[in-house]
């Protein structure tokens, strides 16, 4: 890793990511794109090491509260932050200043930060988000190597669920002949059912591919999957959305489940849901 002062940390959403690069290893990530201009290996990972101090200025600068959302570029709980801890100081700024907070990982050091959470939720609105791709674990081993499994993520989102703190999944992505069955699609939707998820998030049954992730996708597939880089190349060529074959099934499998278990799956909904800020309470004397 290697350190970085930052000029500025959260965008005009609110977002903000503490960290450039990711050592989780997911095969299909879609960060290692070209079109990000990364100047540094994806595996050296930048770090904001300023990101708390920008942050509370940032906050103070603030006129209204507002959720502030991280995880949508890179995982804020990869390796670093065991030792760095950026992010729980971030959380901590975000509890004392009374924001909101909108978390996405596949990681459970999130965890270690769980009794900040509660406190954000407690005075604003706190919602975890965890990316669950596949309920085999095997498969979970090969696609996403470097993170914890998807039995320990659904034991996150039940951790969560006992302390009252909102989650919503990511079923993102599908990976077009390995992990687009309607079993998955089934068993990964029960698995939020169990754990009260508000909503999930799916973008359609496929994946995406573009230059530099492409590369790295196909290199696992060799490695993996023999002969299914070659079906990619013959079906998709050099799309980049690259929708399961299977697709119009398994949406119908998706939308069905979400219904039976009353799961939100509209996306604007849901990010609707993750960005409101909560009203304040009013005081009631009598
Ligand atoms: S956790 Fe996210 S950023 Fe990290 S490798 Fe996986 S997809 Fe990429």
């Amino acid at each position: 890793m290697h350190f970085v002062q930052a000029k500025s940390i959260l965008s005009a959403n609110n977002g903000m990511n503490i960290y450039r690069g990711c050592l989780h290893g997911c095969i299909y990530c879609d960060a290692r794109s070209d079109c990000y201009q990364m100047k540094h290996a994806f595996e050296d990972i930048e770090v904001k090491i300023n990101a708390p101090q920008l942050l509370e200025t940032a906050l103070k600068s603030k006129r209204r509260l507002c959720m502030i959302g991280t995880g949508a570029m890179s995982d804020p709980y990869c390796a670093p932050e065991c030792e760095l801890k950026l992010m729980r100081r971030c959380l901590e700024l975000i509890a004392e200043y009374g924001f909101g907070a909108a978390v996405l990982t596949k990681s459970d050091l999130i965890m270690r930060d769980i009794d900040l959470l509660e406190e954000i939720n407690t005075s604003a609105k706190a919602v975890v988000q965890m990316t669950l791709t596949t309920a085999d674990e095997s498969l979970c081993q090969i696609v996403e190597p470097n993170v914890c499994s998807t039995a320990r993520r659904a034991e996150v989102l039940m951790e969560m669920k006992k302390r009252k703190i909102p989650t919503v999944m990511w079923l993102t992505p599908i990976l077009p002949f390995i992990n687009d069955t309607e079993s998955n699609i089934r068993e990964l939707v029960q698995i939020g059912a169990e754990a009260g998820v508000w909503g999930i998030i799916t973008f359609g049954i496929g994946m995406t591919l573009r230059s530099g992730d492409r590369e790295y996708f196909y290199a696992a597939l060799d490695k993996h999957f023999p002969g299914i880089k070659q079906r990619y190349i013959r079906t998709f060529g050099e799309r980049y959305e690259i929708p399961s074959p299977n697709g119009e099934k398994l949406w119908a499998v998706f939308i069905n489940e979400c219904e039976r278990y009353g799961i939100e799956f509209r996306q604007e909904r849901i990010f609707q849901y993750m960005s409101e800020f909560p009203e304040p309470q009013q005081l009631t004397l009598f």
